[in-house]
C-alpha cells in the first residue's frame, strides 16, 4: 500500500488514530493526520524497533494492527493452518521467556513451539496441559508472570548451540541477503551525473564477491536472490529460506539514504527488542560487523541496534543486518562505487565471520586478521 503521511485524511487515518488512541499514544480520535498523529506513530516505531519515520506503510500498519489485540482480550491457540498472529501472542512469548519456557524468539505467531511452552507451563502450575491460553492459564500467568524470571534462557540456548557447533569455518552454512532487488524495489536510488547508482546492484555485487570468498574459505554460502528477480522478495520469505538451509549465520545488505546528504556512516542491526530481550550471538556479530569494517574502511561508526524487523525476527540462526553508508552522500557514494573499496569492505565482514568461530579467549584485535591467509588459519586451528 501507499504511505499514510501528514497531511492525509480519511477513513484509514481514522482508524489508525483509533489505534493510537487505544494504545495511549494520542488523545483524541479523527481522521486527520496532523502533527500529533505524527508524533504518536514515530513513537510508536520507536517502541516496536522499526524504522522512525512517520509513513504508516507495510510494515507499520501490520505492527498497528497486530497491536490491537491485548493479552486476555481472546483465547489463544495453536490454529492450522492460519496461526494466531497479534500483540497478545508477543506478550504471552516475552512471558513465557522470562519464566524460562523456550517459546522461541517474540515474533507474534502463536506456533506450535509456543503451544509446546504454554502446555509446559500448563504442567507446571497443575492445570490441563492443552497448550493453549484460555482463562485459567491467562489467570495463573498474571499471578506468576512478574515474580517467576528466569533470564534469557532462549539466548542462552541459541549461544550454547552456537559453541556446540565449534570454531571450524569449514563445512557451516551461512546465508547473504543482498536487499531489495526484485521487480521495481530497488532500493535506495541515485543519480549522479548521467549515472544511476542502486542499492539493489551493488548490495548485490558485495554479496557476489562476498560468495566467493567466504566459498574459498570452505563455508557452504547460499544467496537470498540472483542479480535481477522478477518479483519482489519479502523479509519473510528471506528468512524462511535460511531457516529452511538450516543456516548457522545470516547477513543482510543494505544501503541508506537521507534526504540531507550530509548523513553518512555504517549501521549494524540484530535482534532485540526495547524491554530488554536480544539474541546475544545476533549481538556479537553485529558487533564484530560494524567494528572490523569502521576499522578497515574508516567509514563513520554510527554504532549497533537491537531491531525486531521481520527478517531478524523470524530467523531462526543468529542474523544481523548491515547498512552499509548511506549512498546518498556523496562521501559514502564516491567510495562505494569504487569496487576495491568493496573489496575492503568484503575482508572486514569475512573477518567478522571468521572471529564469530574463534573461541573467545583465541580472540584477535579488530582489522587484524589478513584474510588473504583465511584458509590457511583456519586448517591450523581445526
Ligand atoms: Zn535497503
Amino acid at each position: 500500500m501507499r504511505s499514510i503521511r501528514r497531511g492525509d485524511s480519511g477513513p484509514a487515518v481514522a482508524e489508525i488514530r483509533s489505534i493510537l488512541v487505544g494504545l495511549e499514544l494520542l488523545e483524541s480520535a479523527g481522521d486527520v493526520f496532523d502533527d500529533a498523529m505524527d508524533t504518536a506513530v514515530r513513537a510508536f516505531q520507536q517502541d516496536r524497533g522499526l524504522g522512525v519515520d512517520g509513513l504508516v506503510g507495510d510494515e507499520t500498519w501490520g505492527a498497528l494492527d497486530a497491536s490491537r489485540w491485548r493479552l486476555g482480550a481472546r483465547t489463544l491457540f495453536h490454529s492450522v493452518p492460519d496461526a494466531l498472529v497479534g500483540e497478545d501472542v508477543r506478550t504471552l512469548q516475552e512471558r513465557l521467556l522470562e519464566m524460562g519456557f523456550d517459546s522461541g524468539r517474540p515474533d507474534s505467531i502463536y506456533g506450535p513451539r509456543t503451544a509446546r511452552a504454554v502446555a509446559q507451563f500448563q504442567r507446571e502450575v497443575g492445570l490441563t496441559s492443552d497448550g493453549s491460553c484460555g482463562p485459567q492459564t491467562m489467570k495463573a500467568l498474571r499471578q506468576l508472570g512478574r515474580k517467576v524470571v528466569g533470564g534469557r534462557p532462549q539466548w542462552l540456548r541459541e549461544a550454547e548451540a552456537f559453541r556446540r557447533a565449534g570454531t571450524n569455518l569449514v563445512g557451516k552454512t551461512i546465508v547473504i541477503d543482498p536487499g531489495h532487488g526484485g521487480g521495481d524495489d530497488q532500493g535506495v536510488l541515485v543519480p549522479d551525473g548521467p549515472l544511476r547508482w542502486s542499492e539493489a546492484d551493488l548490495v548485490y555485487d558485495l554479496a557476489n564477491r562476498l560468495e566467493g570468498r567466504l566459498a574459498a574459505a570452505g563455508m557452504r554460502v547460499h544467496l537470498t536472490r540472483g542479480p535481477k528477480p522478477a518479483e519482489p522478495i519479502g523479509s519473510a520469505e528471506r528468512a524462511g529460506l535460511a531457516n529452511s538451509l538450516g543456516a548457522d549465520l545470516l547477513i543482510s545488505l543494505h544501503l541508506d539514504g537521507h534526504d540531507n546528504e550530509v548523513a553518512d556512516g555504517v549501521a549494524t542491526y540484530h535482534y532485540g527488542t526495547g524491554s530488554g530481550l536480544s539474541s546475544t550471538v545476533g549481538e556479537r556479530l553485529a558487533n564484530l560487523v560494524q567494528r572490523e569494517i569502521v576499522v578497515r574502511t574508516g567509514m563513520r561508526d554510527c554504532r549497533i541496534h537491537a531491531k525486531t524487523w521481520e527478517l531478524l525476527r523470524l530467523t531462526r540462526m543468529p542474523a544481523v543486518r548491515v547498512d552499509l553508508g548511506y549512498l546518498t552522500s556523496p562521501l559514502d557514494r564516491d567510495r562505494l562505487v569504487n569496487p576495491l573499496f568493496r573489496e575492503q569492505i568484503v575482508e572486514a565482514i569475512l573477518a567478522a565471520v571468521q572471529r564469530m568461530y574463534y573461541p573467545v579467549e583465541a580472540d584477535v584485535p579488530t582489522g587484524s586478521i589478513d584474510v588473504r591467509q583465511l584458509r590457511m588459519a583456519l586448517s591450523s586451528k581445526s
